[in-house]
């Protein structure tokens, strides 16, 4: 079988599906390995270390798209947009594609991998047990997002993160508000613990208290109870009108003593629940920072611009929508290793199948053969 690694075509992404270790790993497998030529060199991975770990360099996208049997990809597959090649029409039909897909936003896409026969298999639909972490790209993005988060933060700040105490005086520590500890969230914790700062932070599922404190962070939350908070697969559900005013009311009280604003809340398959609104964040101190990781879901603060980092009202708002693709290096060393165990885990002894009994399969087949399967996406 024939994996292909194309170079990515959205703009600014600078992270790549496989790196060469994992290309060795693939190879001693019995998996064929094409790489288009500097698919790597944006994360700093050369065309030399692919060779050298058993792949074969191929000049051209096309190439790459037009002869794998199953291409590897971080970006879902262009259709076209924005002056980018349509990636769906350099693929055959019969071959398949892992990447992060978007199905739950993209019914476009969805339906285009089925009409020409591809079959999608989505990285973001990895189911969240154990046996399946190794493989959960998700968790894996979202902590180089949280520690990025923070090093932003922390860079567009004009005050120190630690304290101080120098013959120049004394410097307070940053106060640092994460909201939503989740995957992300507790990674923000921790790395604004580690440059000193103050931290506190909010989330709606109880059961995440013992971890934010663990991180040295005081948490913070409304009354809820855990089935009101979370569903079985250990996700946030939406809240009542009457809880959401109730977390509204909660985060402003804090706002006016943050110096940075994490925030991360998502409720999957939902835009991101507003948690700042314009009123609340004209409430901060001049110069506050405000990282929003559900920017590319519509913000959990209202002035945020997705893609962008804006000033308003005293304050910096910062809505970069790939910041994984900022530390294209770890991020795509992370990546590869989540795609790698999930080749290898479904390939198993006899070789690549795709067996639909298997639940890490069946949970991330989007389409097979023709038809959109997975049962989340069947009209209703
Ligand atoms: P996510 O990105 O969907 O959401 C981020 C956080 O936002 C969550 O903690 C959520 O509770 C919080 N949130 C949602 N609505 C909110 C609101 N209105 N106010 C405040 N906070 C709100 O979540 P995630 O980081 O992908 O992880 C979700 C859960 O899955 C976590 O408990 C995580 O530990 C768990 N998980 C399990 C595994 C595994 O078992 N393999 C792997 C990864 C994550």
């Amino acid at each position: 079988m024939k994996l292909g690694i194309p170079k990515e075509s959205v703009r600014g992404e600078t992270r790549v599906s496989v790196i060469p270790e994992t290309v060795k790993r693939l190879v001693e497998k019995g998996f064929e390995v094409i790489v288009e030529d500097g698919a790597g060199a944006a994360a700093l991975y050369t065309n030399q270390e692919y060779s050298a770990q058993g792949a074969t360099i191929v000049p051209t996208h096309e190439a790459v798209l037009g002869t794998a049997d199953l291409v590897l990809k971080v970006q879902p597959p262009l259709m076209g947009e924005n002056g980018g090649p349509d990636e769906l029409a350099l693929m055959r039909a019969g071959s398949g594609i892992v990447s992060f897909l978007q199905p739950f936003s993209r019914a476009d896409l969805v339906r285009s991998l089925a009409e020409k026969k591809i079959d999608g298999f989505s990285m973001e639909l990895i189911p969240r047990i154990s046996r399946a972490q190794n493989m959960d790209a998700l968790s894996s993005q979202a902590t180089v997002s949280g520690y990025k988060a923070v090093l932003l933060a922390a860079d567009h700040l004009t005050r120190f993160f630690p304290m101080f105490m120098t013959a120049a005086g004394t410097i307070p520590p940053a106060r640092v508000l994460v909201l939503g500890a989740g995957v992300a969230g507790l990674q923000a914790i921790a790395t604004a613990k580690r440059l000193g700062a103050v931290v506190e932070a909010f989330d709606t599922r109880p059961v995440v208290k013992g971890e934010v404190e663990s991180l040295g962070a005081r948490f913070i939350s409304i009354e809820i109870s855990h089935e009101a908070a979370q569903d079985a697969g250990g996700y946030a559900k939406e809240l009542s009108k009457d809880q959401h005013a109730k977390e509204l009311e909660l985060i402003a009280s804090r706002l006016p003593r943050a110096d940075v604003v994490i925030s991360t809340a998502n409720v999957p398959g939902q835009k991101a629940p507003v948690l700042i609104t314009a009123a609340m964040a004209r409430s901060m101190r001049p110069g506050a920072v405000i990282v929003d990781l559900a920017a590319e879901n519509g913000g959990n603060c209202e002035l945020t611009e997705p893609g962008q980092i804006a000033q308003k009202e005293g304050l910096t708002l910062i809505g970069l929508t790939n910041l994984p693709g900022l530390m294209p290096t770890h991020a795509s060393q992370m990546y590869s290793k989540n795609v790698g165990n999930l080749l290898l885990h479904m390939a198993g002894k006899e070789g690549f199948k795709v067996d639909r009994a298997d639940p890490i399969t069946a949970g991330i087949l989007v389409t097979y053969q023709g038809q959109v399967v997975h049962p989340a996406l069947q009209p209703k």
